[in-house]
């Protein structure tokens, strides 16, 4: 159950919300007619002061500058035309006064224009400073340009500025460009102006030989202002500076127009740029110089091991090579050094040649030949001229034996074996006596035994039969080349007669 007084006090609370309630409608209502009151197809027309370059100026009959690029933001958010004109100051504020332009640009409120205008939010920062000669020691602040003849802008704000503080001789100047070249011929002690303005001049006169005071006398933000009681107008400039300001717009302005401002350089800071500069420039070299040493070494360190790798790789195919070769020579069947069958070939064929000669019963003869004394040819003649010898003795016994199925093999050193398949001791030893003549017949020097080459040779034959191995055929013919050795050398000696 509610009671009687809590009933009271439910109806009281609701009607509080709904006054509340419509309280905030109508205050929305009142926002959104004044928004829907701004005639946007209106063109809004600004004024500036022309002599306050680069916050605006004129520049072949068109408005210049900061503000004006500002503004020109401004109404794209305003969403209405924008004129921007840069005019005689005086004459700017007279016409915003009569009504015959809207706002002014760049203008730093004081209580005698707060009386005839209303201010937007801020715009930008004015740094109201001295200029004065380069190196002059008699003004370090403001306190300093007392009794001192200082140059400003009829109209401007520093106008009132100095005046405030009193026993300054101001001196209106025209121009920035006239007023400076007093300055640095010393006609008068300094020039009070924005910061913005006074170093822009600068730049673009080139004057030289003018330093800024780094304090400036007062830091103001400058503003836009409309006629007193214009409060749509101001509020609709007021939310589209907010939004540029927000969105950097207004920052990518400042940063654009900063970049053509002067750069002042005492001799000081001359000194210790240029330090800085050579420094900066050593250091860039040696980081260089330093890149490119490492990237060298890298470089070298790669090549080196490629070259390492290489040489490895070529080792090893050589060794591979030589491996090859060497196996290549045990298989072959060739001697190298006389062309003829070596004793491996020999050893198959004989094999061979004994199976089938024991199969037909037929003869098989050998003849081991000998060079005799033939340390000494070497010894006397050198081992290359042994070498000679031996092909020689080879191509010799060579050229006697011409039966197919003969066959004549270097048996090892200087000692040859001839196999003649179908032959009898008998027959072999005929072989063997014009084999001993054709190398006697060479005529092969050995002076060491006073003599020439000779050789001797063992004679051996036998039908071949399941009792008898190979060896002992082979036994046999040494032995008899034993013999021939024993009687004196150039010798033939048959098996046969040993036995004997
Ligand atoms: P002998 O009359 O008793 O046979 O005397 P020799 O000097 O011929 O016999 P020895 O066995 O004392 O010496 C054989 C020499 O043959 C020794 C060795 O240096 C030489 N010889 C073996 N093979 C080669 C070769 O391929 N080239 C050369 N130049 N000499 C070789
Ligand atoms: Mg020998
Ligand atoms: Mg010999």
């Amino acid at each position: 159950m509610i009671d009687k007084g809590s009933k009271y006090n439910i109806i009281i609370s609701s009607r509080v919300l709904l006054i509340a309630v419509a309280l905030l409608l109508s205050l929305g209502t009142v926002n959104v007619f004044a928004n829907e009151h701004f005639d946007n197809s209106k063109t809004i027309v600004f004024l500036g002061n022309e002599k306050i370059a680069p916050i605006i100026y004129n520049e072949k009959g068109t408005a210049k500058g900061v503000v004006v690029d500002i503004a020109k933001e401004l109404g794209k958010k305003m969403g209405c035309g924008i004129e921007v004109r840069a005019i005689n100051w005086d004459e700017a504020q007279r016409m915003v006064l009569l009504g015959e332009a809207d706002a002014l640009l760049q203008i730093n409120p004081n209580p005698e224009r707060e009386k005839l205008y209303d201010f937007s939010d801020e715009l930008l920062k004015s740094e109201f400073s001295i200029f004065i000669k380069n190196g002059n020691p008699s003004i370090e602040n403001v306190d300093d340009l007392k009794n001192k003849l200082v140059g400003v802008e009829s109209g401007g704000y520093p106008f009132a500025l100095l005046q405030k503080h009193g026993g300054i001789n101001i001196e209106l100047i025209s121009d920035w460009k006239t007023g400076f070249l007093k300055v640095a011929t010393g006609e008068i002690d300094a020039i009070v102006v924005d910061r913005w303005i006074g170093e822009y001049e600068l730049a673009q006169s080139g004057i030289k030989g003018i330093q800024i005071l780094n304090e400036p006398i007062e830091t103001q933000y400058s503003r836009i202002a409309v006629k007193k009681g214009n409060k749509e107008l101001l509020s609709h400039i007021n939310s589209g500076l907010k939004e540029i300001n927000e969105d950097g717009t207004i920052a990518d302005i400042l940063s654009k127009w900063k970049g053509k401002r002067v750069i002042y350089l005492t001799e000081e800071s001359l000194k210790s740029t240029l330090l800085y500069s050579v420094i900066s420039f050593l250091a860039l070299i040696l980081l260089v110089s330093l890149y490119w040493v490492i990237k060298f070494k890298k470089l070298s360190k790669k090549l080196e091991s490629e070259v390492k790798q290489r040489t490895q790789e070529l080792h090893d195919a050589n060794e591979l090579l030589r491996k090859a070769n060497a196996e290549l020579e045990k298989i072959s069947m060739v001697d190298k050094l006389t062309a003829i069958s070596n004793r491996r070939c020999f050893d198959a064929t004989f094999q061979m040649t004994w199976g089938i000669s024991m199969r037909e019963r037929q003869s098989l003869a050998l003849i081991m030949i000998d060079i005799d004394n033939f340390k000494l040819v070497n010894d006397t003649y050198g081992h290359l001229a042994g070498d000679e010898c031996l092909k020689s003795v080879a191509a010799a016994i060579k050229s006697v034996i011409k039966r197919k199925g003969d066959m004549v093999a270097r048996f090892g050193g200087e000692e040859f074996i001839v196999m003649l398949l179908n032959t009898t001791e008998e027959g072999a030893a005929i072989v063997a006596e014009d084999i001993r003549k054709k190398i006697k017949s060479l005529a092969i020097k050995n002076e060491a035994v006073d003599s020439v080459i000779t050789v001797s040779l063992g004679v051996a034959a036998v039908i071949p039969n399941d009792s008898m191995r190979p060896d002992e055929l082979i036994n046999a013919a040494d032995k008899a080349l034993y013999q021939a050795k024993k009687d004196g050398r150039n010798k033939v000696v048959r098996q046969s007669i040993l036995q004997a």
